[in-house]
C-alpha cells in the first residue's frame, strides 16, 4: 500500500481532488447512488479511503467505473461537491497509473467509444460494439438476439 505522502502529493496533482477534504461524510451519494449496492464502496466511502491515504485502494475498486453518471450525487451533495467529476478525475488517475483491475472491462467500451468520437464520423453503436467485441468476444454471442431485435426495430443501425 502506498505512502500518505503520495496519496497527498497525488490530490494536489491537477485533479481537483481536494475537494474532497470538504467531504462530511453524510453518506447522502452513496445513499442516492443507482449503483451503490454493485460497488466495492460506494462514493462516500470512496473519498473516506482517499483522505485516509488508501488511494490506491479506492482506484482499484470497481466503483469509478460503475458510476453511469446520473448526477444524483453531485446534484443531492450539501456540500455542492462534484463526485460525478471527481469519480471521472479517479479513472483518469487510475488509468495512467496502470491501476486498472483486468476485471473490469469499462475502459475498453470507453476506449472504443472515444475511437468513434475522435474519426470525426457518425457515431455508430454497431462499430462501438464491434471494436469493443475485438476485447471481449465472450460478451459478443449473448448479446446478439437483443442486438438483432434492436436492429429490427431500426434502434440500432449498421
Ligand atoms: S454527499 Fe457530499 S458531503 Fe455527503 S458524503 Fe457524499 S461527497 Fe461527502
Ligand atoms: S453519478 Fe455515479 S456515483 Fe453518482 S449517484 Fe450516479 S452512478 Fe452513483
Amino acid at each position: 500500500m502506498e505512502s500518505k505522502q503520495n496519496t497527498i502529493s497525488l490530490i494536489e496533482d491537477d485533479y481537483g481532488l481536494s475537494r474532497i477534504n470538504e467531504c462530511i461524510q453524510c453518506g447522502t451519494c452513496s445513499g442516492s447512488c443507482p449503483l451503490a449496492h454493485e460497488m466495492d464502496h460506494g462514493p462516500r466511502e470512496v473519498f473516506s479511503l482517499i483522505r485516509d491515504g488508501f488511494l490506491e485502494k479506492a482506484l482499484i475498486s470497481n466503483t469509478i467505473w460503475f458510476c453511469v453518471s446520473c448526477y444524483a450525487c453531485s446534484s443531492r451533495c450539501p456540500r455542492e461537491i462534484p463526485v460525478t467529476d471527481l469519480i471521472y478525475s479517479l479513472r483518469q488517475m487510475a488509468v495512467k497509473q496502470g491501476l486498472v483491475s483486468k476485471k473490469i472491462k469499462m475502459p475498453h467500451l470507453f476506449k472504443a467509444f472515444d475511437r468513434q468520437v475522435r474519426s470525426g464520423k457518425r457515431i455508430s453503436e454497431a462499430r462501438i460494439a464491434f471494436f469493443y467485441g475485438l476485447r471481449h468476444p465472450g460478451d459478443v454471442i449473448p448479446a446478439i438476439p437483443l442486438s438483432l431485435k434492436l436492429l429490427k426495430r431500426k434502434r440500432v443501425e449498421l
